[in-house]
């Protein structure tokens, strides 16, 4: 069959935001070979795109429908294994299930579908069929996030009893005033983007951050979102206040219109024992605090990090890591479980962090469509 995992991509095109990040995150361990695809809505594009990539022709899909079609036809020792879907939001939920469906494992952006139910609908196929499932919470695939998550299960914070995830970015706030303006956003508009833009966009990936970490659920949520205008539908900015299940409280705030912010995900987790901080802008430091002691900024690749931080990092200490290396460590457990190899838990978020991640999203609409009350996430 070969050693490289053989990769098909939906979305992504040219003219996407993440698609560049898949396409170099595959390459980073020399795990994965591009085959083909349907990169782009507008075919043209996609064949300019393809040729440039110097991509066969004949694996050039028009859409995702040929795509399936064109691949199935093919023996199976040349067919696409695994297929990325980087498109908006709504398109996620019927291509993975078509994907699935014709057996190829999938790797699907964020937010995974746009209900809970399709997102459960999902798992379901997944574990009928046996396939590999990620989805692209890329945070997660950040060293020192991954030391961070092995630390609190070793018990270095001792009980966990406080959380603060934030993610801030500032984009929306110069079209948000704009009316015309705000309309040419996809991400603005629910029958792309789904019932939410700050918190399915990027609420979800601090979230995420929070159950990644502590191994912890959340299980109540009260939110307050801000759409702003009347006619805007959907959340540019929401705060909410989160219970975990061991009775932790915490917050969980995101905002498209902190002005001037780039893409400020900020993740801290405190225990009786000491608490951890961790700065995506700034993702080679791991604050470490304890009750009576001087901070400690730990780093990437050092004798006293985990193994699964250590198999997350390619190069010697010293050398930053990025989004493309995060990106990447998702993509090489992807690869791993696609080839039966051994991998380390939270190698990649699955189809149940995807479900977990709808479930969040629903429960913090609903809490602020309830006048700000308590909601509970089953
Ligand atoms: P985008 O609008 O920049 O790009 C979307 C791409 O999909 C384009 O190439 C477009 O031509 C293509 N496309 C649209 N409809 C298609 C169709 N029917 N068939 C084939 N291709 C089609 O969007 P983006 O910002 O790249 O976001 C795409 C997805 O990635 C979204 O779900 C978003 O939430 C997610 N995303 C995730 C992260 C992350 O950190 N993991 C970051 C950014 C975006």
């Amino acid at each position: 069959m070969g050693y490289k995992v053989r990769l098909g991509m939906i979305g992504g095109g040219s003219d996407s935001l993440i698609g560049v990040v898949h396409r170099i995150a595959a390459g980073m361990g020399d795990n994965f070979s591009l085959v083909g695809g349907a990169f782009s809505i507008n075919f043209e594009d996609t064949k300019a795109f393809a040729e440039k990539l110097e991509l066969d022709a004949s694996r050039i899909y028009k859409n995702i429908g040929d795509f399936i079609a064109g691949e199935t036809k093919l023996p199976e020792e040349v067919r696409v294994q695994v297929v990325t879907v980087a498109t908006p939001n709504f398109l996620h939920y019927s291509m993975a299930k078509s994907l699935l469906q014709a057996g190829f494992h999938v790797i699907c952006e964020k937010p995974v579908t746009t209900t809970s139910e399709e997102a459960e609908e999902l798992e379901e196929i997944v574990n009928e069929k046996g396939l590999v499932f990620a989805v692209t919470h890329t945070y997660t695939g950040y060293p020192m996030v991954r030391q961070m998550k092995w630390m609190i299960a070793q018990g270095k914070l001792g009980s966990v009893q406080k959380i603060d995830a934030q993610y801030y970015q500032g984009w929306i706030n110069p079209v948000i005033h704009d009316r015309a303006e705000r309309k040419k956003v996809w991400r603005l508009d629910p029958a792309k983007a789904g019932k939410s833009c700050c918190m399915g966009d990027i609420g979800v990936h601090a979230f995420n951050m929070v159950e990644y970490t502590t191994g912890l659920q959340v299980r109540k949520v009260l939110a307050d979102l801000n759409m702003m205008y009347d006619d805007n539908q959907l959340d540019i900015d929401g705060s909410t206040l989160v219970r975990l299940d061991n009775g932790a409280k915490g917050l969980i705030r995101a905002s498209q219109i902190a002005t001037a912010e780039e893409n400020s995900l900020q993740i801290a987790v405190y225990g009786d024992k000491g608490g951890l901080r961790w700065e995506q802008e700034n993702p080679n430091y791991l604050y470490f605090l304890q009750e009576g002691q001087p901070m400690q900024v730990l780093k990437p690749g050092n004798s006293y990090t985990s193994d699964f931080e250590k198999s997350s990092v390619k190069l010697p200490a010293g050398h930053p890591e990025g989004i493309f290396d995060a990106m990447g460590n998702i993509y090489n457990g992807v690869a791993s479980a696609i080839r039966g190899e051994e991998y380390f838990d939270g190698a990649f978020p699955t189809i149940r962090e995807g479900v977990r991640g709808m479930k969040f999203i629903e429960a913090v609409l609903v809490s602020h469509a309830q006048d700000n009350t308590w909601v509970t996430i089953d």
